[in-house]
């Protein structure tokens, strides 16, 4: 199969061609239809096998053709908003993030879903900036989230896609706590309305616990 066979929405099809990706990888090719059919995934993949896109497409997708995006909330004092974002992925470095926003806008030219990265290491006043201008999916590392979330500059109540990257490097950098409190602050509304993708290089019961924890039915994919 081809991408042009995989109806993602015009915007994004047209997208992918001009990357050039013709065809897609395996990871993609089996996490792709799993996450547009609306299934939870727990997916083994390496860096290199393609996964950014493999989570990317379907949220940018289902943003495209969802409900329109929550608005911004009053909150944090002065005048301040919240940003109430549609998607959040996480990863654990700031190089990580840095290469999942530029691809993710790459893949978001020309469709309206608007992307923002915050990462720690970095001054956050631009951050916030970015945020302020409106927000469909967030890119960030988790110790930034967390202090977003303390300024109540970023509200997870509207979360509808999480994807977690890398996570077994996000608990080899001690973030479980962190990431913890982030995805239990989604668990309010019912269950069933977010869809959750778990991307991991390797899958040690530490991974496993998480996976149980965060996904509801999911599929399994090694790949
Ligand atoms: P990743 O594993 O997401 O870091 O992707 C590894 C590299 O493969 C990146 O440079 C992508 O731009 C590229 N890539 C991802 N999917 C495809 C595809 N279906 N066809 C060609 N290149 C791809």
């Amino acid at each position: 199969a081809t991408f042009a066979e995989i109806d993602l929405g015009d915007a994004l099809n047209q997208n992918i061609r001009r990357c050039r990706y013709v065809r897609p990888t395996p990871v993609q090719r089996h996490a792709i239809p799993i996450s547009l059919a609306g299934r939870d995934l727990m997916a083994c993949a390496q860096t290199g096998s393609g996964k950014t896109a493999a989570f990317c497409f379907p949220i940018i997708s289902g943003i495209m053709r969802g409900p329109p995006a929550a608005r911004p909330q009053r909150g944090g004092g002065m005048g301040m908003r919240t940003a109430c974002p549609s998607a959040l992925i996480l990863s654990p470095t700031r190089e990580l993030s840095m290469q999942i926003h530029d691809e993710a806008r790459k893949f978001s030219y020309q469709t309206g879903v608007r992307v923002v990265v915050a990462y720690g290491g970095a001054p956050i006043t631009g951050q916030l900036r970015d945020l302020e201008r409106g927000v469909d999916i967030l890119v960030a590392t988790p110790g930034r989230l967390v202090d977003l979330l303390e300024r109540a500059r970023v509200s997870l109540q509207s979360i509808r896609y999480l994807a977690l990257d890398e996570a077994d490097r996000m608990l080899d950098m001690g973030f479980e706590p962190q990431v913890r409190r982030i995805v239990e602050q989604m668990d309010m509304p019912p269950p069933g309305v977010r869809q959750t993708m778990l991307f991991s290089a390797t899958f040690p019961k530490e991974i496993q616990r998480m996976a149980s924890d965060f996904l509801e039915n999911y599929i399994f994919l090694a790949v």
